[in-house]
């Protein structure tokens, strides 16, 4: 590479401060990117590669962007994943001695992206940091530069850990680059996939450095007013972040104006693979939006309520009052639709007003920004009179904080005009009126046209000529031009100054003396509104701490608008919260299959759960009954009411729950490398060690990833657990299809049967999707795979060979196979029960055989290998 150059020379000093980004480099209007940096920008941006010292040795390979349409390029290299230096001029090239000073003015990752194209309005966009500490514990740290929030916690455990990163979301994380740092890198594998992980030096997440930075930033000596102080594992990673702003962004982070602290305990916590079976904010197949809890729930008119309704699923509250005055509000807004529909209607025309306070307080935003706040101002005070007929004590607080920032408005309105152009250099922002210094330069400007347009007229006239013109070009200002037919008659005092073939083209001193006047006055005008926008800007800047306040308020009843739309629309009823360990729902139904599923009509349940008699339900029932459905919808029910929604119920009295964990199906997490059924243990052992009696568990097949007898023996002794060890004696749903465990009920008080109820018609399965007491007496295998297309002869051949068995074999429909004979302590043993007899290879071999989970591919190997067999 040619160092040769000065320039060049420059440039590589430079890059080689930033040699994990791509580095911009402002060459006059464009940013040109060299050698690696240019023919990676290139096949990404699908830019032509040329290059420097062409036909020379030294080829420097070279591509260019012009620099006014930049973000989007930014954008796009951003989106795949790169960072970007920006390196501006940061003198005027005129005044410069030499080659101009350059310097990296920003740098822009994943994670601290600040242009809307880059962002998704409803979701924040969050920079992460993490450090370890002693035991297992876990400082995290997040800030989203486009809304000013920096937030603060631990997490005691790898799950919670992994937990928090994906309710996050993070696009980008900072960890230690030491050895600790590396091994959590490696176990957190899963989630960090498709992030951007930075490694920064080990000093960075020092405490006292940490503790420093922040101080000095916040200007405040210990972190105890911001409730942080104690957090210092936390605080070594909210330090990290803080680090890495400022090492990224020059200036421009005034909006972010404290460090929120949180406990996860605060809330109800939902682990890892909650969050995932749940679906609670994106699908488990595609990762939408669309299909998840949110995107039912998801009624809100502006960005800001977008994303704290998704805060607020992701954190849902586990303290009662808290909870109630959530429904209160909720309750009172569903009642007063009309009230409903006008707040609305003001709403729906508010902009987003924290990532707006965010780019004006950044100096990011233009005139386009200020009149967007303006407008979105102008609601509030309808908004406001609205309040007045509100009583719930959560509203009647909105109501107190909202604040319609007249000055702020009235300013904008005074300075800016209604339709200001993107383009701030050019003039056309301010209106007349908000400076006299304005005011006078654009009379000047206006009469000194006027008095060119005049001269025009006043020239015909003395000298006679009809085409006479008095134009502008960019080269000679005005000028008077005159065909050649008439150029005996031009006036002495005309000073001749370009021929063309056709015309002549003149001035005079005094046309000379005017256009100074125009163009000067015109040069100033741009200058002054720049300035003067830039004014505002700032004063709009310095209101930042209550705009952030109004957009949270005004985010907080977008939110429970959107919560009472959606329990009027949809039919959904208060939830009875207390502080009891009762979960009794009546007519439940799962909200998101009820709006999906539009062929068949959604069948409501009911369910009791509780400490004494109903702790611990076993629910039986062939595939696709609808077993995982009615699970689901008690667990997004429970959810539901935890941040203060409707229900989709005729009623629900719900005992606050402090966790709520899942294990459902064979989840691929095949990523991390974890067999299923390592992973199928992983998760049940962990709700073993975490569940409380407050805790809602959901069993979805467990032990299925397993041999039969394995499976149903650890079925059988996870239940057990569950049911006797009064610390983790939580509420359980627990779905299966093996039989067996129906006789758990025999033995122990709490466990009860229920099935979903299937109705045989004609030999066919008519799935009646009903809860009902009992546990299922049949598999209903072989109408599922007739229902799946497996042929008939295959269906009719199987049939035969359950005959067979059950003739043999199996002890009858209704028999406890393995209670039978045992002390309640014994762990099932499916050798004596089942098998004791068995005569012959044949019959052990279908008696292995599970119907109901076999693919209907499997089921016909099996049959063939069994047809061999005879
Ligand atoms: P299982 O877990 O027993 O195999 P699922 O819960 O997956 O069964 O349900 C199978 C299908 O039945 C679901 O896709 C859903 O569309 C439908 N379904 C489940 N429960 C109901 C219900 N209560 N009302 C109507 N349709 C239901």
């Amino acid at each position: 590479m040619s160092s040769s150059t000065p320039m060049m020379r420059q440039y590589l000093e430079i890059k080689s401060q930033h040699p994990d980004a791509i580095l911009f480099f402002r060459l006059g209007d464009f940013y040109e990117m060299f050698m690696e940096d240019a023919v990676t920008a290139s096949r990404v941006l699908g830019l032509t590669l040329t290059s420097r010292n062409k036909g020379a040795v030294e080829q420097v390979p070279l591509c260019g962007i012009p620099y006014h349409s930049s973000q989007g390029y930014i954008a796009r290299l951003v989106d795949n994943g790169f960072k970007v230096a920006i390196c501006e001029q940061v003198e005027d090239p005129r005044e410069a001695k030499g080659i101009v000073k350059r310097e990296v003015v920003q740098v822009v990752t994943p994670g601290l992206v600040v242009d809307s194209e880059n962002l998704q309005p409803k979701e924040n966009n969050f920079l992460l940091a993490l450090a370890a500490g002693e035991q297992e514990l876990y400082g995290l740290s997040c800030v989203d530069i486009t809304t000013g929030a920096f937030r603060v916690t631990e997490c005691r455990g790898l799950d919670e850990l992994r937990s928090e990163i994906i309710s996050l979301n993070p696009r980008e994380i900072l960890v230690s680059a030491d050895g600790i740092s590396e091994s959590l890198s490696t176990q957190l594998q899963s989630v960090l996939a498709e992030r951007l992980v930075n490694r920064l030096p080990e000093w960075v997440f020092e405490e006292d450095r940490a503790r420093r930075l922040l101080h000095d930033f916040f200007a405040v000596s210990n972190l105890q007013g911001f409730g942080c102080e104690h957090l210092v594992v936390g605080v070594r990673a909210a330090g990290a972040v803080l680090h890495y702003l400022q090492q990224t962004r020059q200036g421009g982070l005034e909006h972010i104006r404290s460090l929120a602290p949180y406990a996860c305990a605060d809330y109800l916590i939902l682990d890892a693979a909650t969050r995932r079976n749940l679906e609670l904010t994106a699908t488990q197949g595609e990762g939408r939006k669309k299909g998840s809890l949110l995107g039912v729930m998801d009624r809100t008119l502006t960005a800001m309520g977008g994303r704290k309704l998704r805060h607020w699923i992701n954190y849902p509250l586990n303290v009662a009052v808290q909870i109630r005055a959530r429904l209160q509000a909720v309750g009172e807004l569903r009642e007063k639709s009309l009230l409903r529909e006008d707040l609305r209607e003001c709403l729906d025309g508010v902009y987003d007003l924290e990532r707006l306070g965010a780019r004006i307080a950044m100096a990011g935003a233009g005139a386009k920004d200020l009149a967007a706040l303006r407008v979105s101002l102008g609601k509030v005070p309808g908004i406001l009179a609205l309040f007045s007929d509100l009583e719930a004590p959560l509203l009647c607080q909105l109501g107190q904080v909202i604040d319609p920032l007249e000055d702020v408005r009235d300013l904008i309105a005074e300075a800016l005009v209604d339709d200001p152009p993107f383009v701030l250099r050019e003039g056309g922002l301010i209106r007349d009126g908000f400076s006299a210094e304005l005011d006078d330069l654009r009379l000047i400007s206006r009469e000194g046209k006027g008095w060119i347009v005049r001269l025009e007229q006043q020239e015909r006239e003395r000298t006679g000529i009809g085409s006479l013109k008095v134009r502008y070009n960019k080269v000679f200002g005005y000028y008077i031009e005159i065909t050649r037919t008439h150029l005996a008659r031009v006036p002495e005092d005309y000073q001749r100054k370009q021929t063309l073939v056709n015309a002549e083209r003149f001035i005079t001193p005094a046309l000379k003396e005017y256009e100074d006047k125009v163009l000067g006055a015109e040069e100033r005008i741009q200058a002054l509104e720049y300035d003067l926008f830039q004014e505002v800007r700032q004063q709009v800047a310095l209101q930042g701490r209550r705009l952030l306040a109004t957009a949270d308020a005004l985010a907080e009843l977008d939110v429970l608008l959107g919560l009472a739309d959606l329990a009027h629309e949809a039919d959904y009823v208060c939830p009875q919260i207390d502080e009891s360990t009762m979960l009794h729902i009546e007519e439940g139904r799962h909200p998101v299959v009820e709006r999906m599923n539009l062929g068949e009509r959604f069948v409501p349940n009911d369910v009791l759960l509780d400490t004494t008699d109903n702790q611990l339900l076993i629910i039986t029932g062939p595939n696709m009954a609808g077993k995982s459905t009615f699970m689901r919808q008690v667990a997004l029910i429970t959810l539901m009411a935890h941040l203060g929604s409707f229900v989709p119920a005729r009623a629900a009295r719900i005992g606050l729950v402090d966790r709520i964990f899942t294990r459902v199906g064979a989840s691929d997490n095949l990523a991390s490398g974890q067999s299923t059924f390592m992973v199928e243990m992983t998760e049940t052992a962990n709700i073993l060690h975490n569940a409380t009696p407050r805790s809602l568990i959901i069993l979805d097949e467990i032990g299925r990833g397993t041999s039969t007898f394995d499976g149903v023996s650890i079925a059988w002794a996870v239940a057990e657990y569950l049911h006797e060890h009064a610390s983790v004696a939580a509420k359980t749903l627990f779905a299966t299809h093996y039989h067996e465990l129906a006789d758990l009920a025999l033995t122990c008080k709490r466990v009860k049967n229920w099935n979903v109820a299937v109705r045989e018609w004609n030999d066919q399965v008519i799935f009646l999707r009903k809860i009902v007491k009992g546990g299922a007496s049949h598999s209903y295998g072989i109408q599922v795979a007739r229902l799946a297309g497996i042929p008939p002869a295959v269906v009719e051949r199987a049939k035969e060979v359950l005959r067979n068995l059950e003739a043999g074999e199996f002890s009858g429909e209704g028999q406890p196979a393995l209670a039978r004979g045992r002390a309640r302590e014994q762990v099932p043993s499916p050798q004596l029960s089942l098998f004791d007899s068995a005569a012959d290879e044949l019959r052990r071999k279908l008696a292995e055989v599970d119907v109901s989970v076999l693919t209907p591919l499997e089921a016909l190997n099996v049959l063939d290998r069994l047809k061999k067999m005879v």
